[in-house]
């Protein structure tokens, strides 16, 4: 695979297409620390980051993760929403048991989210939540990601709130719980359903940015 630095440099970079993080606890702390995919120049030195496709087993966590490029999001929705799947192969394939996450940004957050033993399903659901019933999102181009969990309360990144600042948001751990007893109980909300787009599961298939 070759890379490109920002000095006009191409170099050659090793990457595996798949990745046991069990087995690599090392790529584990790289992809929290944000130093996973980051390659050094031999002209400059600089640290080039870039983004590859790489399918993510995680065994112990019972979860396979499939890192996508953000170049490749709409190639990637396009297949998750589609019943041929067959004829979108030749474009972008997920296979069953991947889990899309989409940029470096979605990965940093549902690693943090299966880390911390959290439901990623429950997760989405209540960052939906928070968007829908904040005053102060309206018309705004708003995400919103898990960051942790400090006692009992979780703690929310959002950005977009104002301009070219990050705002924390503090979230009872209580409306989590009754929203994971919910998921369990098979209660009939159709945001329950709506996180998914296929295999893809993220609030941004429900809040679109600037639409509320
Ligand atoms: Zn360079």
């Amino acid at each position: 695979m070759k890379i490109f630095c920002p000095c006009d440099k191409g170099f050659s970079v090793k990457h595996d297409s798949v990745i046991n993080l069990d087995k690599n606890p090392d790529i584990l702390k790289k992809i929290e620390d944000g130093s996973f995919l980051t390659f050094k120049c031999p002209k400059c030195s600089r640290p080039v980051r870039t983004e590859l496709q790489t399918r993510l087993e995680w065994p112990s966590k019972n979860q396979t993760l499939l890192f996508v490029p953000e170049a490749k999001r709409i190639a990637c929705l396009d297949f998750c929403s589609t019943k041929n799947k067959k004829k979108a192969k030749d474009a972008f394939s997920v296979e069953k048991d991947e889990t899309p996450v989409i940029g470096f940004g979605e990965l940093v957050e549902r690693i943090a989210v299966i880390k911390d033993d959290l439901d990623p399903h429950a997760i989405e659901v209540l960052k939906f939540i928070i968007l829908d019933s904040g005053k102060e999102i309206k018309g705004k181009k708003i995400k919103i990601f898990y960051h942790a969990k400090k006692d009992e309360k979780f703690e929310f990144f959002v950005h977009g709130l104002k301009a070219d600042e990050l705002a924390i948001m503090n979230v009872p751990s209580a409306l989590y719980d009754s929203i994971l007893k919910d998921i369990k109980k098979k209660k009939k909300d159709e945001v329950f359903k709506a996180v998914f787009l296929g295999n893809y599961l993220s609030y941004q298939n429900i809040f679109t940015e600037g639409q509320v």
